[in-house]
């Protein structure tokens, strides 16, 4: 896989990938009612979601992304006090991705922050397919069903495995003492 280009809607944030190899990150799309509402708060479905209300993502270590200009244009969301951190860029409401805390060390890139939709299949491989689809917004077809048993199990060993090589640092979200750069919005219930 090629360093791929990052960049928001409107081009005030730019960044890009390092060279991956295809097997290095997980593709997928997924439908959990999380993905939806964030969508929903940056005001995004549209762009965001397929028909069946899935994000499609592909999961990399973080510290293999690198934003090259417009890091103030970045704020970041989090659904509930324990919920992901949820990035997006305040110029134009591009979602970028999804984190855990400072120690995960994997971000779940959004595909409309990535500058490869031509190229996709190509560059990250067939998406796993669609996960979490008992929240899909309409029935989804067998065959874009992922194995979720097998998706999971390989996402969960990325995880481990990245975090042992130690791919959560250095991080464009977290400083090295952890604290996110930016202090997230917590949402309430009301919100
Ligand atoms: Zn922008
Ligand atoms: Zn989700």
């Amino acid at each position: 896989m090629p360093e791929i280009t990052l960049q928001c809607c409107c081009g005030k944030v730019q960044g890009k990938t390092a060279n991956l190899s295809p097997s290095t990150g997980t593709r997928l799309v997924c439908c959990c009612r999380d993905c939806q509402s964030f969508a929903g708060y940056i005001d995004q479905e549209k762009t965001v979601l397929d028909q069946y209300g899935g994000t499609d993502i592909l999961q990399m270590p973080v510290s293999q992304l690198k934003i090259l200009q417009g890091i103030e244009q970045i704020a970041c969301v989090r659904l509930s006090e324990k919920g992901m951190y949820r990035w997006y860029t305040k110029c134009c409401n591009t979602p970028i991705g999804n984190t855990m805390g400072a120690g995960g060390a994997f971000v779940g890139v959004v595909h409309n922050f990535m500058d490869n939709q031509a190229t996709r299949d190509d560059d990250f491989g067939k998406s796993r397919g669609h996960i979490q689809t008992t929240f899909a917004r309409q029935k989804i077809p067998l065959d874009l069903r992922g194995p979720i048993f097998k998706i999971i199990a390989s996402s969960l060993f990325k995880l481990i495995l990245w975090k042992l090589k130690g791919y959560n640092k250095p991080s464009v979200f977290f400083d090295d003492t952890g604290k996110p750069i930016t202090e997230p919005k917590i949402l309430s219930q009301e919100d």
